[in-house]
């Protein structure tokens, strides 16, 4: 059967969501070949093998983390030399796009980047883009050299099928282009304790209609009433209410939970582009003719202030 690459996102041998997705959608094309590099890859092993990969190459070295980029590149281009696959899939983080462009070039392939569903096709893998703010959906596919394609998180779901998962050392050879760009300081976010934004579920989102960055607080209780991580438009976040890291759209985070709840935001074209793919979109807004309204599949109109903290407390309720 045809092996199918599936480049591994974690963190010191904890593997992201985003990878198990890849894994259930890789199933669909062919055999799951996982590649982990850098500290704690063959850590990953494990938990890989539970959800379909039925190969796990790894590599460890410094370079992985004291180097932007090129070394993963490199590292996938060694294993599409082994493996011969018909697909190789990645997440679609933004170094995740920057490695299949890179690799697509080197190996002289085609490149599909935020695809949001991957199927087999006649003449190799299809996939399905939403693009113009998901004014329309699009089906394409690699015409030449190995399919390389990016997936959005959140865009399949994570199944577990036990597989043989036979691990092997990688070889890789770093280009001299590996060490081209140094990490030079490494500084950790402070942990909000919420999913990491483009990952999450569901995420709760609020915009100029918060009104300041202390009532942001009524989105965050609705947030973790539901496990949810926090976004923000980019009014919320250009007024200096929340970081940038949280925003959404087209010039902020993309993001696909299966809900998204947008609180005083308009709906705006720029802030769609980065949402528009979430399953299920709710929006609280007191203008009627909010263009948000347009999009969502439950529209509340009325004051977030009198909305949010009823439906938290509904919620907690419910939860019990
Ligand atoms: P507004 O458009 O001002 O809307 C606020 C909404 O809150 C209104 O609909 C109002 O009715 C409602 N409201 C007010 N008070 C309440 C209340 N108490 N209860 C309920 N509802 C209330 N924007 C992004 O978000 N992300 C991007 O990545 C992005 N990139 C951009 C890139 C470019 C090149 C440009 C030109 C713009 C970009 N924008 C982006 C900005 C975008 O055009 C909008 O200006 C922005 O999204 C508006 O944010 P907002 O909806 O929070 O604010």
């Amino acid at each position: 059967m045809a092996e199918v690459l599936v480049f591994v996102d974690h963190a010191d041998g904890a593997v992201r969501k985003p990878t198990l997705e890849l894994l259930t959608l890789a199933r669909r094309l062919g055999d799951p070949v996982a590649v982990a590099v850098g500290a704690g890859a063959a850590a990953t092993a494990g938990v890989l093998t539970e959800h379909g990969a039925v190969k796990v190459l790894t590599h460890e070295a410094a370079e992985y983390a004291d180097y932007l980029v090129v070394p993963k590149v490199d590292a996938l281009q060694a294993a599409v030399v082994a493996v011969s696959p018909v697909a190789v899939l990645v997440p679609s983080s933004a170094e995740g796009k920057e490695v299949a462009a890179r690799l697509a070039l080197r190996v002289g392939s085609g490149v599909i980047t935020d695809a949001v569903d991957v199927e087999a096709g006649e003449q190799g893998p299809v996939a399905t883009q939403s693009v113009f703010a998901a004014g329309f959906t699009t089906k394409s596919r690699v015409s030449k050299g190995v399919a390389v394609i990016t997936v959005k998180p959140n865009s399949a779901a994570v199944e577990a099928a036990a597989a043989a998962g036979t691990v092997k050392e990688l070889a890789v050879s770093f280009s001299a282009l590996a060490t081209g760009t140094k990490v030079t300081a490494r500084t950790p976010r402070e942990s909000t304790g919420r999913p990491e934004l483009t990952e999450a579920a569901v995420v709760v989102s609020g915009g100029r209609g918060v009104g300041g960055a202390e009532s942001f607080a009524v989105i965050e209780a609705l947030a973790d009433s539901l496990g949810a991580a926090v976004g923000a438009s980019r009014a919320a976040v250009d007024a200096g209410w929340y970081p940038h890291t949280a925003q959404v759209g087209q010039t902020g985070k993309s993001v696909s939970p299966q809900l998204y709840i947008a609180s005083g935001i308009s709906g705006a074209i720029q802030h769609r582009a980065g949402m528009q793919t979430s399953k299920t979109i709710v929006a609280i807004n007191k203008d009627a003719e909010a263009p948000i309204f347009d999009l969502v599949d439950y529209g509340v109109v009325g004051d977030l202030f009198d909305v949010v903290p009823q439906l938290t407390d509904e919620i907690k309720t419910r939860k019990g």
